[in-house]
């Protein structure tokens, strides 16, 4: 099956907002095994919309409408859908009084205005949004599906996956989806490590993340799911076996989610202390729900004052070798973890640049070190990219090293 998606909002032309919603439709639809011909982003004018409409369900067995369905001037989505489809606007008595309540919840000033959110294309099914007002709406115009969802991107999420029984009946043959995501080897390492493998491990995509982090999905089509089920297996452990610990997790799991995972598994904590990184791994380790059962705290330790009088640091060595050394690493880690009384420790110090670099310490040259419990390991690296690419590989990077230090234990 093929899509196309239409994308509505001015801000998404000026530069203003970037599509995302782009990106989590076509790995949406990718579940499905259905394809994305093409993207078409329009501006908030209905004329611009009906056409993009019209000539998409031309080419296509599903065409996707997102944003523009609010009540506002700008908001002209929901007309545009019923003059794309050939329909009429009814007005929904019962979806009206359901959106009323949620206003009236909020404190929304109701106007004669909020009508518009009772308005539905005729002959279209409501998909729940339980994040916000506007529901979704979908359309079976002659076996060719017309699907409306709301433009802020956790409402979108949220219809999706509200509709996700409809789009797993729109298909006659089962897909398999299996996403195996890596760290620690560049996306032409594992090209040429899966060389031999290549043509069973087909059809298999590359997805570098950055440099260094490359998510794998295998993809399966057929009717039988214990043979797909099987088949994936296969195809699983070949990657295991070639790729072996720079595999850190599947599908939804992130580095910090499966570090979280271990340190609650083996009853752990531990805290952060963070130079270069300014907090963000202390950051990315918060991202995971729960993450207060071992995550005790962190010190964003920029300034060799902090790094002595807070993490004891001993002036000598910062002084000896340099903020941005192996031994203030290791110094880092153990001393947050003996201020906090955690079992893991780590730190990051480092030149993220633009300016600070030396010949002998360039920009992106960072220390990340990890101290679990006796044990203390520093690994150095010199990433490329701007101050925001710097910052997060080396966060990416430390989580990595726990993870890894975290399996020998
Ligand atoms: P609302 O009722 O909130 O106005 P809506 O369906 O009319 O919802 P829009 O007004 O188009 O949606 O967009 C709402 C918010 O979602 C805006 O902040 C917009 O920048 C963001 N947004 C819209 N489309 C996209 C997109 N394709 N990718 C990322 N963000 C988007």
């Amino acid at each position: 099956m093929k899509a196309i998606v239409i994308s509505v909002g001015d801000e998404l032309l000026t530069g203003r907002t970037l599509n995302t919603n782009l990106k989590t439709i076509a790995e949406f639809l990718g579940r499905y095994g259905i394809e994305i011909l093409r993207d078409c982003t329009v501006r908030d004018n209905q004329e611009e919309i009906v056409k993009s409409i019209k000539e998409a369900l031309k080419d296509a067995d599903v065409v996707i409408v997102t944003g523009g369905l609010g009540i506002t001037v700008d908001d002209v989505t929901r007309e545009a859908v019923a003059k794309g489809a050939g329909v009429k606007l009814i007005f929904d008595e019962k979806l009206y009084k359901e959106i009323e309540k949620k206003m009236i919840e909020r404190g929304v000033n109701i106007t004669e205005i909020h009508k518009n959110y009772g308005l539905v294309p005729k002959g279209f099914e409501l998909i729940k949004n339980d994040f916000g007002l506007a529901p979704g709406y979908w359309g079976n115009l002659n076996g060719k599906i017309l699907f409306v969802l709301p433009g802020p991107p956790h409402e979108l999420r949220n219809v999706l996956e509200n509709a996700a029984e409809k789009f797993s009946n729109l298909s006659p043959v089962n897909i398999l989806v299996k996403t195996v995501k890596t760290f620690g080897l560049k996306e032409s390492d594992i090209v040429e490590i899966l060389k031999d493998d290549i043509k069973f491990l087909t059809p298999i995509g590359f997805y570098p993340i950055v440099p260094g982090m490359v998510d794998l999905k295998l993809t399966l089509k057929g009717e039988d799911t214990e043979k797909l089920q099987e088949e994936m297996k296969k195809k699983i452990d070949i990657l295991k076996e070639r790729l072996g610990d720079a595999i850190y997790g599947y599908d939804g799991d992130t580095l910090q989610s499966v570090i979280g995972k271990m340190l609650r598994e083996k009853g752990l904590t531990i805290a952060t202390s963070e130079s270069c990184t300014g907090g963000l791994v202390a950051n990315l380790i918060t991202d995971v729900p729960g993450s207060s059962d071992y995550f005790k705290g962190g010190v964003v330790s920029y300034w060799n004052e902090v790094k002595h009088n807070v993490l004891g640091v001993s002036e000598v060595i910062l002084r000896h070798f340099g903020a941005v050394s192996e031994p203030v690493a290791i110094m880092m880690a153990e001393g947050v973890r003996n201020l906090l009384n955690t079992d893991v420790g780590l730190s990051t110090t480092g030149i993220a640049g633009p300016t600070g670099g030396t010949p002998e310490k360039p920009v992106g040259l960072v220390y990340m070190g990890v101290s679990i419990r006796g044990n203390t390991t520093v690994i150095e690296r010199i990433f490329k990219g701007d101050r925001l690419m710097v910052k997060k590989q080396a966060a990416l990077t430390v989580l990595n090293l726990v993870r890894l230090k975290l399996e020998e234990i």
